[in-house]
């Protein structure tokens, strides 16, 4: 099926294969177990970030269809809620084989659309594909708690609930992980799921959603809309919708996190960041400059566990010039070409960006130890490619220490001891991820005790954690309660009753009412 769905050849009734009158295929809305043509008269175009050639069309979603979207999830949530446990967790055996057996065809989709080399978007796919295996464990995630004999003849005992329609709107840096991190952990606690993916691509959740439909999701029980603000102000606003999931930038992030809960939904929030990669003297140097260079520029630097700021500390700064050597040999190409290490950006107006970023920096005194603006990549010209780029002795003053860059810039400070990087990292408003490299255990249980940052590497670059812990992101990188997928994304996705009852023996009956507080 999804072969055909990539193959020109045999367009289906599905997402980007089903044509219009237009030239470039169009992507289906999932209303209710039906990928149907929106009428609206909006769309965007999603282009090839390696050619910007147009390869598909997104509907804005007129708000008949979100209201159709809405409510189908309202009328399946009375079956889909009281459907057993275990066949729920049937269904996600059955897809979490599914998304394994089409992991190639899923990684072409993502490559299309978002740039990353097709091995990367493996790993992406194979990610989102873990939470989903974890969410297999629910007969075991969502036991609640007992406790017996609180009192004479009386118990209580808890259990976790779905909580009724839940939304997720997601980023377009990983087309298939990050929706994965929503809709099976919000479907499998026994909720029902309206979906907003990235409008800049959408075709690997369209692809993901038939999945879920062929390993047997009632329809309605997961709904896709697709749009920009209007489709996002309709989740924050329509009131049947009693939790978000959001993954995005802080723009959108806190704006949606304010609007939701002013409405009185459960929201979660993960956004931006600016994770610092601490390289000691002692470290393994070898190991090091490689797994730097690998967070930095692996996916363009668009990961929000990018390394994309190096310190070093003491006189590991000699080691930079083996680091922009090592940085020069990483080929940049198509993500489809072979020997492909660093795909395109996602846009023309995001290579601008990052472009504009690095000459801040040289304006503002970092020194330029590589300059990726002037790749040149041999068949892509048209492509919004930006090469391996490294800015030293930058400052926390700088503009290009202050914003996310998203691109692949590693902007170099230098710190004379720990204390000194520690104290700078604090500082940064964002908390998302760090890392230290280092063969000393003190010096590595100092850092994970004292930094300020939600999710700790020690010699490893980029510690994204695995579904059975959760999403830890903190301070500026995170709004919300309770984080993505592990226990806490069980506990956004339920709520809890809690029960106390007494069987009395027929003999002890209450003879009097009893007017103070129970003790
Ligand atoms: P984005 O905020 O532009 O888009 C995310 C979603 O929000 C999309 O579905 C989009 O349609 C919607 N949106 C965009 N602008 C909006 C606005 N002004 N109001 C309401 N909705 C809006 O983010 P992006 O460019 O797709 O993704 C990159 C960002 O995501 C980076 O900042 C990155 O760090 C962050 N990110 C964070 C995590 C994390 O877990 N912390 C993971 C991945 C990406």
């Amino acid at each position: 099926l999804l072969r055909s769905l990539l193959n020109k050849k045999a367009p289906l009734q599905l997402g980007r294969m089903c044509y219009s009158s237009s030239s470039s295929p169009t992507t289906k809305l999932f209303i209710d177990g039906k990928f149907v043509e929106s009428n609206t008269s909006e769309w965007i175009e999603i282009h090839n970030p390696a050619t910007n050639v147009v390869v598909g069309r997104v509907p804005k979603a007129t708000q008949e269809e979100m209201l159709a979207a809405v409510d189908s999830c309202s009328r399946a949530f009375k079956s889909w809620s009281e459907t057993s446990i275990l066949s729920r967790q049937q269904i996600f055996l059955r897809y979490q084989q599914l998304i394994k057996d089409n992991i190639k065809e899923l990684s072409k989709m993502i490559t299309l659309e978002q740039g990353k080399t097709l091995a990367d978007a493996e790993g992406d796919v194979f990610r989102g594909l873990q939470v989903v295996e974890h969410a297999c464990s629910i007969t075991s995630l969502m036991l609640g708690e007992t406790l017996p004999s609180i009192t004479k003849d009386m118990d209580t005992y808890t259990y976790r609930l779905p909580i009724g329609v839940c939304a997720g709107i997601a980023p377009f840096n990983f087309p298939a992980m990050i929706p994965l991190w929503m809709f099976p952990i919000g479907m499998v606690c026994g909720n029902t799921y309206l979906m907003k993916p990235s409008e800049r691509v959408p075709g690997c959740t369209m692809l993901l959603a038939k999945m879920l439909q062929d390993a047997g999701a009632p329809d309605g029980t997961l709904n896709i809309i697709h749009g920009q603000h209007a489709a996002v102000n309709f989740i924050c606003d329509h009131p049947a919708i009693k939790a978000i999931s959001f993954v995005g930038s802080n723009q959108a992030g806190e704006y949606i996190y304010e609007r939701g809960s002013k409405n009185g939904k459960r929201v979660q929030s993960n956004m931006g960041a600016k994770n610092h990669g601490v390289v000691m003297p002692d470290a393994n140097k070898e190991n090091t400059i490689n797994q730097l260079v690998g967070a930095a520029f692996g996916a363009a630097g668009q990961r929000c566990m990018a390394l994309s700021t190096a310190i070093f500390v003491g006189e590991s700064r000699d080691w930079l010039p083996e680091l922009v050597e090592r940085s020069k040999s990483l080929c940049v190409n198509a993500g489809d070409q072979p020997g492909a290490d660093v795909g395109p950006l996602i846009s023309p107006e995001a290579k601008n960006r990052v472009e504009s970023l690095i000459q801040s920096g040289v304006e503002e005194g970092a020194k330029l130890l590589l300059d990726g603006r002037k790749v040149n990549v041999k068949g892509y010209e048209n492509g919004n490619f930006v090469g391996p780029t490294i800015l030293g002795k930058v400052t926390p003053e700088m503009t290009c220490y202050k914003e996310e860059i998203f691109g692949p810039v590693l902007v170099v400070l230098e710190a004379d001891s720990l204390d000194e990087a520690i104290s700078l990292i604090n500082r940064n408003p964002y908390g998302n991820g760090t890392a230290i490299f280092t063969t000393n255990g003190a010096t590595a249980r100092k850092y994970t005790h004292e930094v300020d940052v939600g999710q700790i590497g020690v010699n490893v670059p980029i510690p994204v954690p695995l579904p059975m812990f959760s999403f830890t992101g903190s301070r500026g990188s995170f709004r919300g309660d309770t984080n993505f997928y592990g226990k806490q994304g069980i506990q956004f996705y339920t709520q809890v009753k809690t029960v106390t009852s007494q069987w009395k023996a027929e003999d002890a009956t209450v003879t009097s009412p009893a007017v103070t507080m129970p003790t």
